[in-house]
């Protein structure tokens, strides 16, 4: 194994047996910290870089254990169980005496040969097309993240990476060398929808997109369709044309908007912002996948 196998990551999450984050079975692994604010974002408590308190309102038990906390963040007024989050240093002493799985800390410190050990384990379901998925947050916010990619390609895996684009084109560049397919996010085509929307630009990640198209990088677009944001006939055309300007771009995934990521916020203190209206039709799915995919 390379020598950059010991560089620590920060994991929020590692899923198995994921059918939708590239070809076959694969195992994802989720990386904190993401350069984009998504208004619709999926998976809220993976946005900040460190280790942070998540919290289930509705395991609690009031049982004040977690009151012990030496910063005070735990308190309760009125019958109800608040936290002052900004005293936090995600210690993780209130999980550790919490009787009923209500605290949970999101960032857990691996290895890249932790987490490549980790998704070994599933070696034998990949089958021809399966492996490893690096998601997030934005899995190559750090240039580091090309040693993981590295390692888990040294151990024969399959590598695929979902990126939102947002990032130093050296971080790309030096990740292609390792990994099968890209899974580009394209939110929207027109700028300054996708800044109102994502708090930046998108002309860096098509610009991105295109660079890593040249280079021989293999991508597939990831599209979130969100009605009434980009369920326009002006965004669908401009995907296929950019899907028809790239040489190694396979295709393109339309991916509805859901409101589950809205819920989660809830558990790193901010409110549920999930909107049923912004979910698109069956018909609207239909338009986008027909003429994007064209
Ligand atoms: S993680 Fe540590 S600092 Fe944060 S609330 Fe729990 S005990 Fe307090
Ligand atoms: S220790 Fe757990 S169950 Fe008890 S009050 Fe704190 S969060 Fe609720």
């Amino acid at each position: 194994m390379n020598a950059d196998a010991d560089k620590r990551f920060l994991v929020a999450e590692i899923q198995r047996f994921c059918m939708r984050d590239g070809p076959g079975v694969r195992t994802t692994v989720f990386l904190k910290g993401c350069p984009l604010r998504c208004a619709w974002c999926h998976n809220p408590e993976m946005r900040g870089p460190g280790k942070q308190l998540l919290f289930y309102e509705k395991k609690c038990i009031y049982c004040a254990s977690c009151e012990l906390c030496k910063n005070g963040v735990h308190g309760f007024e009125g019958g109800r169980h608040v936290l002052d989050r900004t005293k936090c240093s995600a210690c993780g002493y209130c999980v550790s005496v919490c009787p009923t799985g209500a605290l949970e800390i999101c960032g857990k410190e691996m290895t890249a040969r932790e987490i490549t050990a980790e998704v070994m384990r599933d070696a034998a379901f990949y089958g021809e097309k399966g492996g490893v998925t690096l998601s997030g947050g934005e899995p190559l916010l750090r240039k580091k993240s090309v040693s993981l990619l590295k390692t888990l390609k040294e151990a024969g895996l399959n590598t695929a990476v979902e990126t939102c684009g947002f990032v130093d084109f050296g971080n790309i560049s030096g990740a292609a060398k390792y990994v099968d397919l890209f899974l580009w996010d394209i939110k929207d085509t027109d700028p300054a929808r996708h800044e109102k929307y994502t708090g930046v630009s998108n002309e860096r990640i098509i610009a991105n997109l295109k660079a890593a198209d040249r280079l021989g990088a293999k991508t597939r677009l990831r599209c979130i369709l969100v009605n009434g944001v980009n369920t326009d006939a002006a965004h669908y055309a401009a995907v296929a044309a950019l899907l028809k300007s790239l040489e190694n771009c396979e295709g393109v995934d339309v991916l509805p908007y859901h409101s589950y990521g809205g819920a989660k916020a809830e558990f790193i203190g901010l409110p549920d912002n999930g909107n049923d209206a912004l979910i698109p039709s069956e018909e609207q799915i239909k338009e986008a996948k027909s003429v994007m995919t064209k």
